[in-house]
């Protein structure tokens, strides 16, 4: 692969877009962008790494190519790779997802000049009105092709084989940025998550700071920056997301391949979709039970756990530590009613991690429910997801290599 410089027309492109943009200029110049020759798309993937066609960007005014920077710019201020896992869309739906999550982008930002190659989706292509959420347009897609039925499933494997782009113009390969799918050779390191999350909040300072200006930014940007700034999250449906993913990816962490068909392949040769054979994973969970910690949140929000957990699935695969300084023995147990909260007094959740990494069978997710007031290991346990569970107004952050939630009562 090749660099910036290789991409014609990127520095007249991204000036473009700045000038038109300046709300999101930082988070255009926060992305890096390559040459990838031959892939015949610009993607972008949750690193904030675009690649892009020479061959296909070629034939692009300022303005498309700019407009497309400022389209993937979006994806992945709008998280939507993590959202994608976060409704549990499959690989095979991923074009779908990209189409509704396009749809969240172009719907205000096209009347605001985007200038995008192709046929871009506007939600009235899904039948849609303007301003909705992609889980929204998603599900009414995903409402749709189960209401199609039979000859549905025929359109379905066709616009699978021929990647996202279907009606909406062949470069639409958006990335994992937007669907939160690894593509073959993307590699791993990218833009840490916390810098993401850095850049992230900066851009919502700018918009928020242009939108004193009426008119100056679009409306949906306005209260997307609101959100990223002040987030009014129902923590039952972040912690759904958050258990979801990384159960998720600890399944899939084996034996889950995904390849993205050829854009060169046949379109009519049949598609063979990805076996799912997915291991169950263990979960664990850990509970901070130090003096700090008030029972009835504790138990509210373990009673919530365990029905997220039913709901994977994987009530049976469950297993609770009570843990102030040194966890208490490991309890299998069928109800968070039958968990006995034993502790008191200081607390580290390491030690409560190392127990669980000590499992066996070895837990695949843990999750830790804490108020936050612990030491915290330095690295992430090896091979295992961590979800934290905030639980209190006033907790303190959790480490960056762990998923937080903040539960609120
Ligand atoms: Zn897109």
């Amino acid at each position: 692969m090749t660099r910036d410089g290789d991409v014609e027309g990127l520095a007249a492109a991204r000036l473009w877009a700045a000038s038109k943009f300046p709300y999101l200029a930082t988070g255009l110049f926060g992305a890096q962008v390559s040459a990838d020759p031959g892939s015949g798309t610009v993607s972008v993937d949750e690193g904030w790494r675009m690649r892009a066609d020479p061959e296909l960007t070629a034939g692009w005014s300022a303005a498309q190519l700019g407009s497309v920077l400022i389209h993937h710019v979006c994806h992945l201020l709008r998280v939507h790779g993590e959202r994608a896992q976060g409704v549990g869309v499959r690989p095979d739906e991923s074009p779908r997802w990209i189409r509704a999550a396009d749809a969240e982008i172009n719907d205000d930002l096209i009347p605001a000049g985007l200038d995008l190659p192709g046929q871009p989706v506007l939600p009235r292509d899904l039948g849609a009105d303007d301003g909705l959420l992609a889980e929204q347009y998603f599900a009414g897609i995903r409402w749709a092709a189960m209401a199609g039925g039979g000859s549905g499933a025929g359109t379905e494997t066709r616009s699978v084989s021929k990647g996202p782009g279907d009606a909406a113009g062949a470069w639409l390969d958006c990335g994992s940025g937007a669907d939160g799918v690894p593509r073959p050779g993307q590699g791993q390191d990218g833009l840490p998550r916390w810098q993401a999350d850095l850049l992230r909040r900066q851009v919502a300072q700018d918009v928020i700071a242009h939108g004193k200006r009426p008119g100056a930014v679009p409306a949906g940007l306005l209260r997307w920056a609101e959100e990223v700034l002040h987030p009014k999250v129902d923590w039952r449906a972040v912690l759904a997301a958050e258990l979801r993913r990384a159960v998720a990816e600890v399944s899939g962490a084996v034996d889950y391949s995904y390849r993205r068909p050829s854009r060169r392949s046949s379109v009519t040769a049949p598609v063979v979709l990805p076996a799912l054979r997915r291991p169950v994973p263990q979960v664990a969970v850990v509970c901070d039970t130090s003096g700090s910690m008030t029972d009835d949140l504790l138990a509210m929000v373990l009673a919530e756990v365990e029905g997220l957990l039913r709901a994977l699935g994987l009530a049976r695969q469950v297993r609770v530590l009570a843990c102030d300084t040194a966890a208490g023995p490991a309890q299998r147990v069928s109800s968070a009613r039958q968990v006995q909260l034993v502790g008191g007094g200081g607390t580290d959740m390491g030690t409560g991690i190392a127990a669980a990494a000590a499992l066996r069978p070895r837990p695949g997710v843990t999750v830790v429910l804490t108020d936050g007031y612990t030491p915290w290991p330095g690295v992430p346990p090896k091979g295992m997801r961590v979800v934290v569970g905030l639980l209190g107004e006033q907790a303190p952050e959790a480490p960056s290599w762990a998923r937080a939630v903040r539960v609120e009562p």
